[in-house]
Parts: C-alpha cells; structure tokens; sequence
C-alpha cells in the first residue's frame, strides 16, 4: 500500500482512469511527473500564457516520497522548479494549485477522512462517517509572488501548522485549529449549504479513488499471496486528504497509507517541559474508527450479509440511511459505513482496469512475480488471438521492447526487470486502439476486454463477475483517441499520458491525488 500510494505512483494511477473516464475523475488536479515531464509542464505552462496573458496559474510542488508538507513549495514559473538534489535529479509531483479553496473563518482547511478497505476481493470499503479537519493559522489570500512562501496560510498540514504561534488547540469540537468534520457540515447546513451533496460527492472520490489503486494492489497482493491458498486476513485503514473548493467540489489531494491514530498531543505545561496531553477531538474520531476496524475484522465475528447490487441506490445516502449497516448486528452503527459493494451499480463500470490486471495476473505465472517477460506477454497475445499478418509475432516484440525500455528509464530505481501493471496498461491501449480504431478509448478497451475475455474462457469470465461486473457497452465515436502509431509510442508513455491532459483548462480543474504517514 506504501508503494501504492506514493504520490508519483498514484498520480499515474488516477491519470489512467482520467484517459477512461474524464469526466468522472476530474477530481484530481492535473499534474506532470518530475523529472520526466519537465518538459511538457514547462511548454503546456508556456501555451497557456501565451494564449491568454492574464492567466498566472501556480504550481505546487510535492517530493515523490514527502509526507506532512515536508518538502513542499509553490511555484508560478517552470524555472524555479527545484530539478536536482545534490548531483541526483529529484522524483516528485507538480500539480495545478487550488487557487480558491472554502474558507471559515478565513481560513483554508482541509478534510482527514478515514476509510478502511476491508477486502480486496470482493472489494470492500468502509468511510468514517466523522472526520477531522485541518485549518491553516494565517488567513489565506489567494496565491501571489508575495505570498508563495506563507506555509501556514497555504498548507494545512498540522505538523506545519502546529508551529505557527497561532495554533489553538481546543477541547471543543467545534473551534481551534483542528475540529470535527461533522462541525464544520453543520456550520455549513446553517448556511444553507446541501452538505448531503458534498457528502455524498466525498463518498464517489473515495470510491473512484479506491477502485483507481486496486488493480495495482491486487499485482502486490497475488505476489505475496497466490490464487487457491488462502491467505492472512488483511486490511488496511487510509486517511484521505481532502480539500473542498469554494464551489464546494471536492478534491484529492492525497491518501495517506499509514495515518496518524494519535489521540493525544504535545503541549508545554511549563518553559521547557512538553507532556502529551489528551486530544479530544481525535480521541471522538480516531477511537471509533479503531473500535469498528476490530469488530469487523475479528474473524471469530459472525459475517453480516454484505449488500447485493440489487440493494444499491440510485443515490449516494448519506446518514440515517436503513441500508447502513452496523459493523456488529448487536451494535449501533458507530462511525463506519460501507460504501462498496453497497454503490456497486453506480461505480461498478469504472472497474475496467481491474478486468487487465486480471489477465496480466493470470499470464504473470510464477509465484512471487510481478512482472511480465517477454514470453509471457507472447503467450499473452497468442492467447487471445490478437497477431495478425498485419500485427506479426515480430511487431509485438518491438512493441513489448519499446514500452518496458520507457517504463524503466521512468521508474530508475525499479530493479526488476520486465513489464509491470502499468506498462500493460499502455500496451494493452495500444492494442485497444490498432483493432478497434473508430471507437472511443474507453470502447476500445472494453471491446478488446470482452475479445480477450472471450477467448479465455470461463475462468476469466467467473473472476470478471467476481470483481468487476459488465463494463457498459461501447459508444461508437469517432476516433475520439487517434490510434497510435510506432512514432507515438516512442514518446515517452507518461508524456503521452500527461499530453492527454491537455484539453482542460486550467482554471476549470476540478482535483485528482495521492498518500502520507504519521500525524499530517
Ligand atoms: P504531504 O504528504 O506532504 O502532506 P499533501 O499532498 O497532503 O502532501 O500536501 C500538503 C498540503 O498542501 C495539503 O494538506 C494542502 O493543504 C496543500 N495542498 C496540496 N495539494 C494542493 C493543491 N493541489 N492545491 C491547493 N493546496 C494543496
């Protein structure tokens, strides 16, 4: 899940759903991958200022493996991107900033919000129905040149923050530097704001971001546990962190793999003398997130009946809900609330990518492996039937070469050799669009999924029911995705990928994201 969620690694992630599916993961913002998207960050930056002179967007800048804001500046121009460390050139992310975030009380906050994955197969997610939230200690005022440096009016980090001289913590829920989520949704219903909406919109980018992150997790999964044996029970708490925008969308900024479960904090009770005391506001979130995690894993625990597709809602609930399910039939529904396979029918048809790690799972073969060889990927092909005199066992060689090279000058520190999940992801569009040229991508995809699929028979068949249901039936659009040609694939797969980004403005972004460890 470390791996996983490490912001580069998840940046791509979501970035292939947002090829499938735009309109549905627009909650991330765009983002470019350093150092090897330097370029076409530096020239789309370019463009746009050209374009229109009076747009002055600003950049925030996030190292690969950072965590509680370390590490973190903002910028306006490509230049001062801070490339190289030392003589080693620096792994991180760009990302469009959010210039106009809700504020209260003047302040930019953010939302800590924790989700327990309970399986992967079948998925299963939890959402705390409390949350913390996080807020600045300086008033915000959007970003200028003057301002880019002012930490505490721009992260909301509480390692940062807790620095700041203005930092109050309260014993109230309500008030302070870090409250309940459930406060600041009722001061907003006061206000008149449809916070059943805001919720529910939390929910559907928790859910997308989750299903985004699978299909990776279950390469890791198998690798360590195999098909047929059956292994540990395992599952695993996220914090999401999310910020809402002044429009009140929200956006992922990351998801954190190991969140802080601290219910206490550090105080000076005297010159010098700092003692952990009692944090109330974590304990009320924290405590009940731990104490449902516990009921619902105990494996001596009687299994409730998990909700069927037919069960699921046209629309996302958000409390009071008689669909919610306790952890514990005896218990009150306490803090967690299931949220999948519950809203199955309305998310199940994202789960495209899922249905290729499936088949590069069934061709990976030996345990413990994670990577395809290139027999492996020939086998994979001829298979599925999908050389032709057009497409000769020769081409799918140059293209397995191709596509591996470029995925391991990108990751430079993967030892492994071969072709992981997301190089077949690209390998697999691209095969997409060579067959069915006239359809959008994702028709592509689901048109060489159902062919593949087909020529596998039911094994893949029973684990696409398993886990991913019917993706919908392909729209036939006009080469929306022009079929790639060799020349294109020799650009590098992530450049193509972040070029895909292209045609959204700037100013419109709507979020995607990413994770983190310890107190945020
Ligand atoms: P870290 O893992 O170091 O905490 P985050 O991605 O959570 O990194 O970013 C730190 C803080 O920066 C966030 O809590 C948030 O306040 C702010 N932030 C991050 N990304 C954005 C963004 N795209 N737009 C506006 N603010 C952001």
């Amino acid at each position: 899940m470390l791996e996983m969620l490490r912001k580069i690694n998840m940046s791509r992630a979501v970035r292939t759903m947002q090829e499938l599916f735009p309109e549905e993961y627009d909650f991330y913002p765009r983002s470019w991958i350093l150092p090897e998207e330097y370029q076409l960050f530096a020239t789309q930056i370019r463009l746009i200022k050209e374009k229109d002179a009076a747009v002055n967007p600003t950049f925030i800048v996030k190292p690969d493996g950072g965590s509680q804001g370390d590490g973190i500046y903002l910028i306006r121009d490509p230049a001062d991107l801070k490339l190289v460390v030392g003589s080693q050139a620096k792994q991180a992310v760009v990302q469009e900033y959010i210039p106009k975030p809700l504020l209260i009380d003047k302040l930019k906050f953010d939302i800590r919000l924790y989700v327990l994955i309970k399986s992967l197969e079948p998925l299963e997610i939890y959402i705390a129905k409390e949350g913390l939230t996080r807020f600045c200690t300086e008033p915000y005022q959007e970003p200028s040149q003057k301002n880019l440096t002012h930490v505490f009016m721009h992260l909301t980090n509480y390692s940062l923050n807790v620095h700041s001289g203005n930092f109050v913590h309260s014993d109230s829920q309500n008030t302070g530097s870090k409250r309940t989520l459930s406060s600041v949704l009722y001061r907003l219903a006061a206000k008149g704001v449809d916070i059943k909406r805001v919720w529910s919109d939390i929910i559907a980018l928790v859910i997308k971001t989750v299903i985004a992150v699978v299909p990776e997790l279950k390469v890791y999964h198998q690798a360590d546990i195999p098909p047929g044996k059956p292994g540990p029970t395992c599952f695993q708490i996220l914090g999401f962190d999310i910020l809402l925008m002044k429009n009140l969308k929200p956006v992922l900024l990351e998801v954190n793999s190991n969140p802080s479960m601290r219910i206490e904090h550090e105080q000076e009770v005297a010159p010098g003398v700092f003692e952990f005391v009692p944090s109330p506001v974590d304990e009320e979130v924290k405590v009940g997130v731990i104490r449902d995690t516990l009921r619902l894993m105990d494996p001596f625990h009687k299994k409730p009946v998990t909700s069927s597709q037919d069960k699921s809602r046209e629309d996302i609930q958000m409390d009071g809900d008689p669909d919610s399910r306790s952890p514990d039939e005896n218990q009150p529904s306490l803090c967690l609330k299931q949220v999948y396979p519950k809203y199955t029918k309305q998310f199940n048809h994202l789960r495209l990518v899922e249905r290729i790690a499936s088949l590069f799972i069934r061709f990976l073969g030996v345990k413990g492996n994670m990577r395809l060889g290139p027999t492996a990927f020939r086998t994979f092909i001829r298979t599925c039937k999908l050389s032709s005199s057009n497409f000769t066992m020769a081409s799918v060689d140059i293209l397995y070469i191709d596509i591996t090279r470029r995925w391991a000058a990108a990751a430079a520190d993967s030892r492994e050799a071969g072709m992981g999940l997301q190089a077949f992801v690209e390998a697999f569009f691209y095969l997409a669009g060579r067959r069915f040229r006239s359809l959008s991508l994702r028709g592509q995809v689901v048109s060489l999924l159902e062919l593949c699929e087909a020529q596998l028979g039911p094994q893949s068949e029973d684990r696409r029911s398993l886990s991913c249901g019917r993706a919908p039936q392909p729209r036939a659009v006009k080469t929306q995705t022009p079929c790639l040609t060799y020349s294109q694939l020799a650009s590098p797969a992530p450049q193509r990928r972040a070029a895909s980004q292209d045609n959204r403005p700037l100013q419109t972004l709507k979020p995607r994201t990413l994770r983190a460890s310890v107190e945020n």
